[in-house]
């Protein structure tokens, strides 16, 4: 069967997160300004590519005493507070791009931290080890807040101690429900979990409606960058409802040999960190090697 649909998802591509940062860094580079982003601006490598080209540079807080001119900013992922000292230490200009959903749970995990503080309990953050929205998170409390990623790091909570969870944002709710249900059972001396369900609807609320897409098609090609959790988590999403979903990161990684036997139709779509003219690009090489020359061919 030749191939006779290719089409690109609407609703995927960036939050509303991501869009702000952007945003911010585009704007500065339009006023002439040089741009120092502190981490990858988004865990996709060819949108980071492209504002780097426009000027960006993509720097370290331990690089802070190296900045002469130009804005420092803070991507939406958010930062601990030791970066802002950072910055106020070296006299930065910063702006702060910080997703509003990520730094009202920063203001959250702190205010929660201080309260279990008081009463000898601990903070947990559901997340990954290393990602930059868990150390801004961590930040909030000292670095005292124990991260769990896989159960076996529930060892590391004293459960006879109170439990107070937080996820981060891009986490599913199920993994969030089947770790805190885990702890339940761990507890003694009477300790309830409290547990928060901070994923961001920006991405959980993706799930079903990328599935009803994936299932549309007899291929799915879905593109990501390989640093980003959501779309790791999105493309397992795909690929429950649809056994031909592939990932990839930019056109180049597409294989001719997965739109033969069968394949009429297939289906583009990506993460939350996933730009739309990336997934055009990726669209419209399928047409290529398939060749077929629009979306209505
Ligand atoms: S996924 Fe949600 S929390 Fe994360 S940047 Fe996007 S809107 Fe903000």
């Amino acid at each position: 069967m030749a191939i006779i649909k290719v089409e690109v998802d609407k609703h995927s591509g960036f939050c509303f997160g991501v869009v702000k940062a952007v945003e911010a860094a585009e704007s500065l580079l339009k006023q002439g300004q040089k741009v120092w982003c502190v981490g990858d601006i988004v865990h996709n490598e060819a949108e980071a590519n492209r504002l780097m080209q426009l000027g960006m540079s993509t720097i370290q807080q331990s690089d802070f005493d190296q900045i002469k001119s130009g804005t420092v900013l803070f991507r939406a992922h958010g930062e601990p507070p030791a970066s802002y000292q950072s910055a106020q230490q070296f006299g930065l200009t910063l702006k702060d791009a910080t997703c509003p959903v990520v730094l009202k749970l920063q203001k959250r995990v702190k205010q929660a931290y201080l309260q279990q503080k008081a009463q000898n309990g601990q903070i947990i953050i559901y997340g990954k080890k290393g990602h930059a929205e868990v150390i801004g998170l961590i930040g909030q409390t000292n670095n005292e807040a124990i991260v769990v990623e896989t159960k076996a790091d529930m060892d590391k909570i004293d459960f006879s101690r109170p439990v107070e969870v937080f996820s981060q944002t891009t986490k599913s709710p199920e993994g969030l429900q089947q770790i805190v249900a885990l702890m339940q059972e761990r507890t003694h001396n009477g300790i309830e979990i409290i547990s928060h369900d901070t994923v961001c609807r920006q991405v959980s609320g993706r799930v079903p409606r990328l599935q009803r897409f994936a299932e549309q098609y007899d291929a799915v090609v879905f593109v990501g960058g390989t640093k980003s959790s959501n779309a790791r988590m999105l493309f397992q999403a795909c690929q429950d409802v649809n056994a031909l979903s592939y990932f990839i990161s930019e056109p180049d990684d597409l294989q001719v040999d997965w739109f033969t036997d069968g394949v009429g139709s297939v289906g583009v779509c990506g993460a939350t960190s996933t730009p739309e003219w990336l997934m055009e690009q990726v669209a419209e090489k399928i047409r290529r090697i398939t060749g077929i020359h629009s979306a209505s061919d």
